[in-house]
């Protein structure tokens, strides 16, 4: 009778349950488990840093709707894959973490790499336990798909210790249990339904918020139509921007501030009123606004924030339901009230502020005038992938998304060094799409050893890295001594352009605005990956805020 190892009946299990990528580093004693894998079809991606393998693999899971896979050695390796843990558990995003584990037998011995994994995995994790016998694989693989996808989406971690990587269970004895499905689609309350249009209907400002749990359910078609059938005007949170196109007439972006201030009744639609939406209070928020809230997880509905009609359940399911109980309901919010024109006037303002920037012709640039450059860039159908400080938030708003699932930044936990990891999750998941990253200087020092991946890997990516040389903003020119700089402050001019030519791309190096546009276009041009280092003035900011809470 046939034998299988754990690492095959781990990737088979895998396989089993539509896990398609996994991304990790290889070593004692998981590296039995990516060679398995690879032999059953699961696209394995060898990275250089877990950190950059943890973050891939939520991101594969939040762009394919199954988890991604993530596996990495005993002890440091599963620490370093901490992080990849707790960015998905904070997105809402599936993925598991497969930890190396050292063996039963040494188990508090002082063996190598020996730590409590499923202990430090917890508190990241929807799900999270050790494997004992190679014939029990499957079931918590299964286990793991289940918990990752149903309800809201996280994450989850199994602990493989090198003699169930190794150890043999007879093939006859192993139970495989069949695909998870889907998530079920779970709706809410009809009462609640025509509760939340009665809502609606008294709104003098009303407001959609659209968040990712509608990217995440693809309810993008049923959201247009909930939008467009009551005229509602809306505004995306940061990744859930392509839901609506950021160009379509009701959306007010360009006049957030504004919009989340003065609405009377918000829609929020897959989205939390966390610090991202300065957590719905005052004064970034109408003190008396009324919340129709949208939400997969019952215990998010009312946070920091009473929710005057709760819609508990799948934001693809339940805006199909509004939209059907509309089709009786006679009720539009008219396109030529007061608060469009508000809005209107408020985003004409904002964009007349920040005109003088975008015109500056100056060298080194800033943010605004390489931005003009950069976003016609950009193909229609191409994943954004942004980071950094100014680079992601102004790049937020220069950046437009045409369609779902399209935006990839350091989302809900504010993580950097997250860029180089989701570049490998869209060029895995989309090979056939363009992928562009705009990144920070100082945010793709974290990760950008994996440049050497996506060569390896003939991703033929492309990343902008906008490098004013420090972490918020650098220096003319470095002191002496180092020890003198200011804390933030980077090598002026630093030439990561060169680290793309290192491992086999083409890097350009931009220092005069005028440059930027031919630069931008000889790398799209090139067939492989290619980095565009745009140096910025190192004092380049942000427009002007109106208040000090916006940047807090
Ligand atoms: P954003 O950053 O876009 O505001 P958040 O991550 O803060 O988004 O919030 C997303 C919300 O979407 C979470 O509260 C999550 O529970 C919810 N969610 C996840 N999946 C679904 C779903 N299928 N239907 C509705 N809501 C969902
Ligand atoms: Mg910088």
């Amino acid at each position: 009778m046939a034998k299988l190892t754990g690492g095959a009946i781990m990737a088979r299990a895998l396989k089993d349950q539509g896990v398609e990528y996994m991304f990790g580093i290889v070593g004692f004693p998981v590296q039995p488990i990516a060679r398995e894998a690879q032999k059953v079809g699961i696209k394995y991606y060898g990275c250089r840093n877990e950190q950059s393998a943890s973050y891939a693999a939520g991101a594969v899971g939040y762009l394919t709707g199954r988890p991604g896979a993530c596996v990495v050695v005993s002890g440091p390796g599963v620490v370093h894959g901490l992080s990849g843990l707790a960015n998905a558990k904070e997105n809402c995003w599936p993925m598991i973490l497969i930890g190396g584990a050292s063996p039963v037998r040494q188990n508090g011995m002082g063996a190598f790499q020996e730590e409590r994994q499923v202990l430090i995995a917890t508190p990241f994790c929807k799900f999270a336990h050790d494997v004992e016998h190679p014939h029990r694989i499957p079931f918590y693989v299964e286990m793991a798909v289940r918990n990752s996808i149903y309800g809201r989406p996280g994450a989850t971690y199994l602990d493989m210790p090198d003699d169930i990587i190794l150890g043999e269970a007879e093939e006859d004895a192993v139970h495989f249990p069949a695909r998870c499905a889907d998530p079920p689609r779970s709706t809410a309350p009809q009462e609640n339904i025509a509760q939340a249009l009665d809502v609606l209907k008294t709104a003098q400002r009303p407001l959609a918020i659209v968040g990712k749990g509608m990217a995440w359910s693809r309810a993008e078609d049923e959201v247009r139509a909930f939008i467009e059938r009551t005229g509602v005007p809306f505004l995306a949170s940061p990744m859930g921007k392509g839901v609506m196109d950021d160009s379509h007439p009701l959306s007010v972006g360009a006049a957030r501030s504004h919009a989340l201030q003065e609405a009377d009744v918000i829609v929020l639609m897959g989205a939390r009123l966390n610090w991202i939406m300065h957590f719905g209070r005052p004064p970034r928020f109408n003190r008396n606004v009324r919340i129709v809230q949208i939400d997969i997880a019952p215990e998010a509905i009312s946070q920091n924030v009473p929710t005057e009609v709760a819609l508990v359940g799948d934001g693809k399911a339940i805006v199909g339901q509004l939209n059907r109980a509309l089709e009786s309901f006679e009720w539009f919010y008219p396109g030529d009230t007061d608060w469009h024109k508000a809005l209107a006037e408020k985003a004409a303002a904002n964009a007349k502020q920040i005109q003088p920037m975008i015109d500056d012709e100056s060298a080194p640039t800033n943010y605004y005038r390489a931005f003009r450059d950069i976003s016609p860039w950009i193909p229609d159908n191409a994943i954004i992938i942004g980071e950094g400080a100014n680079t992601m938030d102004i790049g937020r708003t220069q950046m437009p998304n045409r369609s779902p699932r399209t935006r990839l930044d350091a989302g809900s936990y504010g993580t950097m060094g997250v860029g180089m990891g989701f570049v490998l999750a869209a060029a895995a998941v989309h090979p056939d799409r363009p992928i562009i990253s705009v990144s920070g200087d100082s945010a793709i020092g974290f990760s950008g050893m994996e440049m050497e991946t996506v060569c390896r890997h003939k991703m033929p990516v492309k990343i902008v890295v906008l490098n004013n040389g420090g972490i918020g903003g650098g220096a003319a020119a470095l002191p002496d001594d180092p020890l003198k700089a200011a804390p933030g402050h980077l090598t002026v001019g630093a030439r990561y352009d060169r680290m793309m030519e290192a491992f086999g791309g083409k890097g350009y190096f931009v220092t005069d605005p005028k440059d930027l546009k031919a630069a931008l276009d000889g790398a799209m041009k090139f067939k492989g990956p290619a980095l565009v280092n745009v140096q910025l003035h190192h004092a380049a900011g942000r427009k002007p805020q109106q208040f000090g809470w916006h940047t807090a």
